[in-house]
């Protein structure tokens, strides 16, 4: 009798701990990619993906927690089960796709080069020549880093990799590199803040960003279906244009 009511005690914590989880999705991010994640005043994670999250966590029913962590531990933590979701700006590539589930996309970034206001660098053709050793810092990981890194493999250039997007642009503030690689807007977040730099284009081509689960997740389809009815009802565009007043 004893044993059982042992067993009841142990089921019913099991039970309650798995409603409790439930109740909250855990989403991971790296935030030092303005406008989409950063520190806000308050010091909790802020930004498109932060907010955009809360919406759709709210429709869904769910709480949110958002878990600051470098953007190349964000897949393991998905693929792991820690966390529920990923949004980091993050690229859908074929590559990730091998390891995550993707949502639908919501938003699209481009690669852009950051150098010092008088570099003699004014093109991705400047940068990129053969034994010319130029450094370029890029986030770990990241699609910009995968770029970069081809242009090493040919000579073209020296990689540098930074855990983040801010550590990489401090670098390059600090004259230790030659320019940086990284998404367009955090490049002009970056640019905005930080005196004596400016933005080159590259050819690198358009990218789209999205969520990213664990492939046996079955939150992505009701992921979708209310991402769809927060653009379709305006609340997602107005996020977007919160931070992004351009694209209003
Ligand atoms: N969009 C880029 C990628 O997915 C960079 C994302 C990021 O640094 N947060 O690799």
């Amino acid at each position: 009798m004893k044993k059982l009511l042992a067993v009841a005690l142990s089921l019913m914590l099991v039970l309650t701990s798995a409603a409790a989880l439930a109740d909250t999705l855990t989403m991971v991010t790296n935030a030092s990619f303005p406008p989409y994640e950063f520190i806000g005043d308050n010091g909790e994670v802020t930004g498109i993906d932060a907010e955009i999250a809360a919406a759709i966590a709210a429709k869904l029913g769910y709480d949110l927690k958002i878990v600051d962590m470098e953007f190349d531990s964000l897949i393991p933590a998905v693929t792991s089960g820690k966390a529920d979701f990923t949004m980091a700006g993050m690229t859908v590539t074929p590559e990730r796709e091998q390891l995550v589930a993707f949502s639908d996309s919501y938003a699209t970034g481009v690669q852009v080069i950051i150098v010092g206001e008088d570099s003699p660098i004014t093109s991705a053709d400047d940068l990129f020549v053969k034994d010319a050793g130029h450094t370029v810092g890029v986030q770990m990981a990241t699609t910009g880093f995968i770029y970069a890194s081809d242009e090493e493999a040919d000579g073209k250039c020296v990689v540098s990799a930074y855990p983040n997007g801010n550590e990489a642009v401090m670098a390059l503030a600090n004259g230790k590199i030659d320019c940086v690689i990284i998404d367009s807007e955090p490049a002009k977040a970056y640019v905005a803040v930080t005196p004596g730099l400016k933005i080159l284009e590259t050819a690198y081509t358009v990218e789209d960003y999205a969520a990213a689960f664990a492939k046996n997740s079955e939150l992505v389809a009701s992921f979708n279906a209310a991402m769809a009815e927060l653009i379709e009802d305006g609340t997602i565009p107005a996020i977007i244009a919160k931070y992004i007043p351009s694209e209003e």
